[in-house]
């Protein structure tokens, strides 16, 4: 068999080391040909020892600096640094698979570069998706690159389908995805409690375990948000046909409804190997190292309606996606700047969808024309929540 070479794109983050976990377990079938990290030169030295891949990339250039000097006894190992060597390994023609795990806008220019290459490129940088929609389907149909979501929920939803239906989800008799959310940390808490939550309550999400960003994306309910965007791109459908089920055991990963009644569902236990796995060796199925599912220790399953009330991120999402055009951009931006500065300390739990809410009033929606557009519209829309950030804490 021949192996399969592979570029992991944020190799430090939760999903690049649980990737990486995989790979470990399949030596004969996986081979690493190139790893990056943001800033984290000493992190991405290790897994540079561990896993020989031909090329390492720092998205920082000091960092860059600091891994050639950790790296300087594996001279056959080369360093690059910035946006353009990580869209050098995103595109290479050594490279036939793409763990594209950036988080955040960050990682949309090396995503693409993957897809433009027509890459197998496995999705779990959800934000790439969310700003630019059509223009990265539209990307997708154009270069063939084979698209898998690595989202749980996505990736739950894509094994409920019929392989060739995927995108044609009328042909397929769907009538409904049912899209799971654990409802995160606060699920029970009210709104006068949200106010006072802190990063560290944030960031222990119940089931998962997952980067800082996601983990308060989670504890809004923005990453549902992201999802049902996310969710309309992948499968070709509209929000009328998606209904968010919170079910704070994680194990349903999420349904797809038929015409004829029919619900079909995949489970397993909360760990982001089982996605993995399955974008790595579609279609064919190998060992995740994934604890068996025990349901008779999970016991009963339960459901509830989102509250968008307390949780207004999901409402924001869904509004911004009917708006179309660079909304779906700007949500995403202002997200990504007030949940850093959630994190920071200085941005109140409950002042997130605030932010993002008047961060969306004040920036004017264009048409999303071009990747360029998209782009510029991202810097815009970070100065606007920079400004309404300020606002708010002065
Ligand atoms: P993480 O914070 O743990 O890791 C992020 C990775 O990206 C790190 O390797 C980091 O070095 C790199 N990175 C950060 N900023 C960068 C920049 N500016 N340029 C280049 N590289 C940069 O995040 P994560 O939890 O692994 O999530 C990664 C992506 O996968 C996110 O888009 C997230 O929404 C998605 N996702 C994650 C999970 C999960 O369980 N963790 C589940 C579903 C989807
Ligand atoms: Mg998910």
């Amino acid at each position: 068999m021949m192996s399969r070479s592979l570029t992991v794109l944020g190799a430090t983050g939760s999903i690049g080391l649980s990737t990486l976990d995989v790979v470990r377990r399949h030596p004969g079938r996986f081979s690493v040909y190139a790893l990056t990290a943001g800033t984290r030169a000493e992190e991405l030295a290790t897994l540079c020892r561990e896993f020989q891949p031909r090329i390492a990339v720092m998205a920082d250039a000091a960092a860059a600096e600091r891994l050639a000097v950790l790296l300087s006894d594996f001279p056959e190992i080369s360093v690059l640094s910035g946006e353009a060597g990580l869209c050098e390994v995103a595109s290479a023609p050594e490279a036939c698979t793409v763990m594209a795990a950036i988080v955040g806008a960050a990682g949309l220019a090396p995503t693409l570069a993957a897809v433009h290459a027509g890459k197998r490129v496995l999705l779990a940088n959800k934000e790439a998706l969310v700003m630019s929609g059509k223009l990265f389907m539209d990307a997708v149909a154009a270069s063939g690159a084979e698209l898998l979501p690595i989202d749980s929920e996505h990736n739950a939803i894509f094994q409920c389908l019929p392989a060739e239906k995927v995108r044609d989800p009328e042909a397929a008799g769907i009538t409904r995805i049912l899209l799971t959310a654990s409802g995160g940390p606060f699920r029970n808490h009210s709104l006068e409690e949200l106010r006072s939550v802190t990063p560290t309550q944030a960031c222990a999400h119940p089931n998962w375990s997952m980067g800082q960003k996601i983990s308060v994306d989670s504890a809004t309910l923005m990453n549902k948000g992201l999802e049902l965007i996310e969710a309309c791109w992948l499968f070709n459908t509209t929000p009328d046909r998606i209904e968010v089920h919170v079910h704070p055991e994680s194990i349903i990963h999420s349904m797809v409804e038929y015409a004829d009644g029919s619900v079909l569902a995949q489970l397993g236990s909360p760990d982001m190997r089982t996605p993995i796995a399955n974008g790595l060796a579609w279609p064919e199925r190998i060992d995740a190292g994934v604890a068996p599912l025990d349901l008779f220790a999970v016991g009963r399953f339960h459901f509830e309606r989102p509250d968008l009330q307390r949780f207004p991120c999901l409402r924001l999402a869904a509004e911004a996606f009917a708006e179309g055009g660079t909304a779906p951009a700007v949500l995403n931006a202002a997200n990504e700047v007030a949940v850093s500065e959630f994190l920071r300390g200085a941005l109140a739990f409950t002042d997130i969808p605030v932010v993002i809410e008047r961060t969306l009033s004040v920036t004017p929606v264009v048409p999303a024309d071009s990747f360029d557009v998209i782009f510029a519209k991202n810097t815009e829309a970070r100065q606007k929540a920079w400004e309404q950030i300020r606002l708010l804490t002065v």
